[in-house]
């Protein structure tokens, strides 16, 4: 028998994998050319080729133990130290290998973070609409993750809705700029004002209220615009870093914790992590890809090629009738439900074979996900089908 939390889970399995799934059945009925899955976001376009060659030089050059051994819980010092530099050269910081923890992927450290910080009955705050995950993530450790709506046009953060939100039992806030699913990036005096706010509330609980940035989406960011430090901009930040999106390597499961010295209790708070990711089985984060992100860290994904399905995407869906938010970065287009139920949207869409993601399961009901990072193709193609969609709902 299972247990009761896990049937809940598995009752409420993701709807984006479900979709997945549709796509799959929808692709052997009608071919895959003929389906326009725009509901997973795993990269198209394919890892860089300085990642194989990085791979194939661990290979040659490291010694057999080395590649495949145990390691330090926290990852190879040397890829620490390496990881820090890069961060210390991109945003003028000090880091050492100290503050780097590898992970198995952005969940990996999530958990980790989130296994190190929360005692049950706990609160953790996000802000809505948001990746579904975090309330699983924040559920294995008994705590309850509390939804705060952002600005339903511009899908910004409200600073005074976060004061308003804090509680006695609140112990971190998870941001994630650029955002799944909305594609805005929060500007540096958003997130400043936010970490006031914590600062101020923590002093009034007498308990420091740790923010968790959620960043697979760093570099993923569109017509030059910043993605600001969080530690720069706000105190007690962590931050989970993830290889996943932008070297396209969501296989591979690495990423990275970055904990800056100066946040409260930080010896405990990087010890916790690290024995976290141990006690939850991780053990450590996968050593041959460890090796290999270090030797490419300054490696990036072809952004001119997601900027490039952004703008084609939006123009065909806008062109349709739809109306959508215009993505600053990662490769997700937010596009308004008409009439505002976007399962009924989603729902007519696959008559067309057009595969959209409900707002609903990002808590975000009223308008719906595409994933971006498919073929260009895919998106020329689908255009007959947005037409069609459009036409149901009066849209010209
Ligand atoms: N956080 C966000 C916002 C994501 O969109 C994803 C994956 O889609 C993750 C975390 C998980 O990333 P990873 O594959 O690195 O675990």
């Amino acid at each position: 028998m299972i247990s009761e939390s896990m049937k809940t889970l598995c009752a409420n399995n993701s709807a984006i994998r479900v979709m997945f799934e549709e796509g799959n059945r929808l692709a052997a009925l009608y071919g895959r050319e003929n389906v326009y899955d725009y509901s997973l976001g795993n990269p198209y376009f394919p890892a860089p080729e300085r990642v194989r060659q990085s791979i194939e030089a661990v290979l040659a050059e490291e010694e057999p133990n080395t590649i495949h051994g145990y390691m330090p819980n926290a990852g190879f010092p040397a890829v620490r130290q390496a990881v820090a530099e890069n961060l210390n050269r991109r945003f003028g910081t000090a880091y050492s290998a100290e503050n780097v923890i590898m992970t198995v992927g952005a969940a990996g450290g999530l958990n980790c973070v989130l296994r190190c910080l929360l005692n049950p009955g706990d609160e953790v705050l996000v802000f809505a609409p948001y990746f579904m995950e975090y309330g699983s993530y924040v559920r294995n450790f008994g705590a309850t993750l509390k939804a705060i709506p952002s600005d339903s046009e511009t899908f910004l953060p409200d600073p005074e809705a976060l004061r308003a939100a804090v509680g006695p039992k609140t112990r971190a806030l998870i941001l994630n700029t650029p955002n799944n699913p909305t594609g805005v990036i929060y500007p540096r005096e958003v997130l400043a004002a936010l970490g006031k706010v914590l600062e101020e509330k923590g002093a009034e609980y007498g308990a420091p209220i740790y923010i968790i940035s959620d960043e697979p989406y760093r570099e993923l960011a569109y017509d030059g615009r910043e993605v600001p430090w969080l530690p720069s901009c706000c105190k007690n930040v962590i931050v989970g870093y993830s290889w996943s999106k932008s070297l396209s390597l969501p296989g591979e499961r690495i990423g990275y914790l970055l904990i800056p010295s100066d946040i409260e209790d930080y010896e405990n708070v990087v010890q916790g992590c690290t024995i976290a990711g141990r006690v939850l089985g991780f053990v450590n984060a996968p050593s041959l890809i460890q090796l290999a992100v270090a030797r490419c860290l300054d490696a990036s994904a072809d952004i001119a090629a997601y900027d490039a399905n952004r703008k084609l995407l939006y123009d065909t869906v806008t062109a349709a009738g739809f109306s959508a938010v215009y993505p600053e970065g990662a490769f997700y287009l937010w596009m308004r439900a008409p009439g505002g139920d976007d399962k009924a949207l989603c729902e007519k869409a696959k008559a067309y074979n057009l595969l959209l993601v409900p707002g609903s399961s990002f808590a975000g009901p009223g308008s719906v996900r595409l994933a971006y990072c498919v073929s260009p193709d895919m998106i020329r193609r689908s255009a007959a089908a947005f037409e069609k969609l459009a036409k149901e709902f009066h849209l010209k």
